[in-house]
């Protein structure tokens, strides 16, 4: 038996280590155990898009500010470089403008702006995709490489807020004040469980009573094109999928319309986000399918719609793929995060939409108010 401590998270993907920032903030004696022998799950796997515009109207578009902001704060001092500051969503349907106008009228859109078609030639020449009509910038989202962040977020968190980490560690099942694990139990006052899209070994009574389900995304890295990206690109597409602008009444002319033009992209699932990485490549993505246990596989067809959006967005054919790979998220038809207290001192947290990494720090400093108090930062 381990010495004890203040909390134990499972899960070492973005949203158990912000439970473990925000308790170890508080100076409490934090242990987070991973079964992986490091993170491998959906927080590596993403975009590293701190998502803020667009996000689902009321708490989540407020826990995305605030995520922002940690990520903004953190992000110096755990070496992980930010790599855009911005979005831009590039347009070329007269209702994708319509909601955009829409949306610059709610409180949402505060600080972003509607470039015409000229502007966005002129600051965003490689959006060069026939019939561009407008796109909406926005300074408010970050993008950092999610690979090399969340192994410096963990080694941060050892060195500098001395959170232990046990990897390779497989939490089997838990108590009030008591994880056991594959390397032996661990007392902790308070525990939280982060197991991204596991859903099947701890509490899966509360996962099947919240009806989640798992989505998976096919995703691609490509070569270097020779241009410079400021700020994280979209289109169309993706203003049917992100609440902020799908709820919108404008939203349904513009979904009628992409159901004609793009059946295929809608029945995939597929919208278009575009990010650059240190050394120039672009990751581009993404797909949804959702089961219960989605098959691994990257179908073809699938990329070839996320290439063909690329193509028409910046106005030539995509550069050659580099990399391939799936991810999978845990996911609900009707709520965006679940926090459940299956017993006393336990907490069962999990993203169920494509936002840990835009909401997570937020959530993580939610669910351990609650647990552990408003204690001073340490
Ligand atoms: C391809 C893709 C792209 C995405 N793009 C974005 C994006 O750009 N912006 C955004 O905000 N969100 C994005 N998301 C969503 C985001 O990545 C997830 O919401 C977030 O990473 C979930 O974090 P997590 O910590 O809950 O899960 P994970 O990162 O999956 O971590 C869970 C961890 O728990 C561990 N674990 C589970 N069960 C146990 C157990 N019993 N014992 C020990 N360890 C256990 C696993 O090993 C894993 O390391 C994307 C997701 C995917 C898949």
């Amino acid at each position: 038996m381990t010495r004890p401590y203040d909390l134990a998270v499972v899960g070492a993907g973005i949203v158990g280590m912000a439970c473990a920032l925000a308790a170890a903030r508080r100076g409490k004696r934090v242990v987070v155990v991973d079964r992986d022998a490091q993170a491998n799950g959906a927080s590596v796997r993403n975009f590293g898009f701190v998502t803020v515009t667009g996000q689902e109207r009321g708490a989540m578009w407020e826990r995305a500010r605030r995520s922002r902001d940690t990520w903004a704060e953190v992000a110096p001092q755990a070496g992980i470089p930010i790599l855009h500051r911005g979005l831009v969503m590039a347009v070329r349907r007269p209702e994708a403008v319509s909601l955009l106008e829409a949306f610059l009228k709610t409180e949402m859109a505060e600080g972003c702006r509607l470039l015409t078609a000229g502007e966005v030639r002129r600051d965003h020449p490689h959006l060069a995709g026939e019939g561009l009509m407008a796109a909406l910038w926005s300074p408010h989202d970050l993008r950092v490489e999610s690979r090399v962040a969340i192994p410096r977020l963990a080694a941060w968190l050892a060195a500098s807020h001395r959170v232990d980490f046990l990897w390779g560690a497989a939490a089997l099942s838990v108590e009030t004040g008591r994880l056991e694990t594959t390397q032996g139990v661990i007392e902790a006052g308070a525990i939280c469980v982060c197991p991204g899209d596991d859903l099947s070994t701890l509490f899966p009574e509360c996962v099947a009573a919240a009806g989640l389900t798992r989505c998976k995304l096919q995703m691609l890295r490509l070569a270097d094109p020779g241009f410079r990206l400021p700020a994280a690109v979209m289109s169309d597409l993706g203003l049917v999928r992100y609440a902020g602008y799908a709820a919108l009444p404008q939203a349904k002319a513009l979904a009628a319309r992409l159901a004609a033009e793009q059946p295929q992209h809608l029945a995939d699932g597929v919208h278009l986000i575009v990010v650059q990485s240190a050394d120039g490549s672009l990751v581009v993505g993404d797909s949804h399918h959702y089961a219960a246990t989605p098959d691994p596989f990257s179908h073809e067809a699938v990329d070839r719609l996320i290439l063909e959006e690329f193509a028409a967005v910046f106005g030539r054919p995509a550069p050659p793929v580099v990399e391939r790979w799936t991810g999978t998220y845990a996911s609900a038809k009707d709520r965006t995060v679940l926090v459940d207290t299956p017993m006393a001192g336990v907490r069962l947290v999990m993203v169920t939409t494509g936002a840990g990494a835009s909401i997570g720090f937020a959530l993580g400093e939610e669910v351990v108010s609650d647990l552990l108090g408003n204690g001073a930062r340490a």
